[in-house]
């Protein structure tokens, strides 16, 4: 019988999944005055740990300064899985929630991840969490995947949700295929 949930469409998150940004953060952080462990740089961990102020500061230099993205490192493994992805001819998309989309399109030149993988026609930038299940429904994307749980709650309308946790941040998650790296979400999409 032929299975006709075979076919996998994969949406990314950008931030926390494809770019690391960690080691920046860790280093941000420091220059205010605090001292963070890797796993505290987790987004839903780092707004409960630094002020809002500090935290703004911080989002700042990542996302809005041209400067930051040759300082950080794309996520292990993350070019190679792109590629076995592309080479199996299986769709992926990427829904970032960027609000300077100019800077991330920047930084995927910057990494050599655009235009060979992404572009104008698989990249797209919402404003809220939400937007992102509309988008990924609007695609009929059916795995998704991010490093935020608050976001994986929001698409319900995504059969398979991957938390990807490299960071090792969230042990007792049971809502979510929880993954540690791309070789072991390439397991799952490569099979
Ligand atoms: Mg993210």
């Amino acid at each position: 019988m032929k299975n006709v949930d075979n076919k996998k469409i994969i949406g990314f998150d950008l931030d926390g999944v494809i770019i690391n940004h960690a080691p920046v953060k860790i280093k941000l952080a420091k220059e205010f005055g605090f001292k963070l462990r890797p796993k505290e740089t987790q987004s839903e961990i780092i707004k409960t740990l630094v002020d809002d102020l500090t935290l703004k500061q911080i989002q700042k230099c990542l996302y809005h300064d041209h400067r930051f993205f040759k300082s950080t490192p794309l996520m292990r493994g993350a070019k190679s899985g792109l590629l076995k992805l592309k080479k199996s001819n299986s769709p992926f998309f990427l829904i970032s929630r960027r609000s300077e989309p100019e800077i991330a399109v920047t930084a995927l030149k910057y990494y050599g991840l655009w235009p060979k993988f992404f572009n104008e026609k698989n990249v797209f930038f919402v404003a809220k969490k939400e937007d992102k299940n509309i988008k990924a429904r609007e695609i009929g994307v059916t795995h998704y995947v991010d490093d935020e749980t608050g976001v994986l709650e929001k698409l319900v309308d995504v059969k398979n949700r991957f938390l990807f946790d490299n960071l090792d941040a969230f042990k007792n998650i049971k809502d979510y295929n929880r993954v540690k790296s791309w070789k072991e979400l390439m397991r799952h999409f490569l099979k």
